[in-house]
């Protein structure tokens, strides 16, 4: 009887541990679930606006900066690779271990060619303004 009672007191007392247990893990995952969305958001906008940041460079331009880094160096390296993201060319890296990547500079964050797309909107609004 003894025996009986104590095996009913350990399997309640084991029940109440793994009922604890899958409490502990459910409120687990209610902090987890948000925690894992949040960090999966702020990386997804880091790597949009970090990716952003970089300009694309032509094959011409990035040559005329690998013959540069050379002549900046002395570097004898004969080949370099590029270093892409998001399907554009965005830097190199030289034989010798020099990486250089481009990237916008920050003081003038609208590039010149932005202008001529932008030029357009304003005599168009222009031209309404006259209209009316
Ligand atoms: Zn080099």
């Amino acid at each position: 009887m003894y025996k009986c009672k104590t095996q009913i007191h350990m399997v309640k007392s084991m029940l109440e541990i793994i009922t604890s247990m899958l409490e502990m893990l459910s409120s687990m995952s209610k902090i987890l679930v948000p925690t894992l969305w949040l960090c999966f958001v702020a990386y997804a906008a880091w790597y949009y606006t970090s990716a952003k940041k970089y300009a694309p460079l032509t094959r011409e331009e990035v040559r005329i900066l690998w013959k540069l880094h050379k002549q900046d160096v002395g570097c004898e390296a004969k080949k370099w690779q590029e270093i892409r993201r998001k399907d554009k060319m965005v830097g190199f890296e030289c034989e010798c271990g020099y990486k250089h990547v481009q990237k916008r500079p920050i003081a003038a964050s609208m590039p010149v060619s932005h202008v001529g797309q932008v030029s357009p909107v304003f005599y168009k609004m222009h031209t309404t303004y006259e209209s009316e």
